[in-house]
């Protein structure tokens, strides 16, 4: 069977609902004839999460940008699994640096919603990427490998590769005040976390996806897919165009099937 691309958006706390419900159904139709190619994920903020859902059913993945580490109790302001699985959302992006550099989440917190998560049969898209100060001092590989080990170490090999994906996204990249990583940076810490997974979970650790993020943008895209390893993107400020990211995504996706094809 063909790979396919992992590709979609996180929006942050930029989009209301009624532009989150308006954006996902432009996307729908734009990747409307490629959808099978893909592995198309769209993560909004909790309030547009049900009406998203609405609009697109099972068509495209739904996915909220956090959750909390318990099923009930008192977390004010916390959102639990079981209210996303009341509305149909079972995908959870987990320890994005926002969450873990503005919010203070630690790795023992992601390893906790990473725990909940597999329990409830959720797919968990956990970030992991170096801060600039660790990269300077070459930190980086070990830095990213400690979170990936505190974050889903427990989980079994089965678990990790039927609902475990990975997000690189170095701190230093993201966002507006973010420079992207070259192609060929972004391809050699792919490869370090790949050897990350495959120390945890053996042989499965090679089926969990890897996608790399950090100010992907038209120009770059193609050449970091191009990359061993790299198996998609998660794009922020690029993607909320649905115009200009379905133009990326037509582009990357040619490049990414001939490298699978290698
Ligand atoms: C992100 O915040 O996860 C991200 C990748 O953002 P951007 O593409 O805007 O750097």
């Amino acid at each position: 069977m063909k790979r396919r691309l992992y590709i979609g958006t996180n929006t942050k706390m930029f989009q209301t609902g009624r532009e989150a419900e308006e954006y996902i159904r432009r996307m729908d139709e734009l990747i409307d004839d490629i959808r099978d190619r893909l592995e198309f994920f769209f993560i909004p903020s909790f309030t547009s999460l049900e009406r998203v859902v609405r609009a697109v059913g099972e068509r495209i993945r739904i996915g909220a940008q956090n959750m909390a580490w318990e099923d009930r109790g008192q977390f004010t302001g916390e959102v639990s699994p079981l209210m996303l699985e009341e509305i149909g959302v079972r995908f959870v992006l987990i320890g994005h640096s926002e969450r873990r550099h503005v919010f203070g989440e630690t790795d023992i917190m992601e390893a906790a919603k990473i725990r909940l998560a597999a329990d409830h049969g959720f797919t968990a898209l956990l970030c992991i990427g170096e801060t600039a100060q660790q990269k300077e001092s070459g930190l980086a590989a070990q830095s990213v490998l400690e979170q990936l080990k505190a974050a889903a170490g427990e989980l079994s090999p089965e678990e990790a590769s039927e609902r475990l994906w990975i997000g690189y996204e170095p701190v230093w990249a993201i966002g507006t005040a973010g420079t992207p990583a070259s192609a060929s940076y972004a391809e050699d810490m792919h490869a370090v976390i790949r050897s990350g997974l495959v120390e945890l979970f053996g042989e499965k650790g090679t089926e969990i996806p890897v996608l790399y993020g950090g100010s992907v943008n038209p120009s770059n895209a193609p050449e970091i897919i191009e990359r061993n390893g790299i198996d998609g993107l998660f794009i922020g400020r690029s993607a909320w165009d649905p115009d200009r990211f379905n133009g990326i995504i037509r582009d990357v996706l040619p490049v990414f099937e001939r490298r699978a094809d290698r």
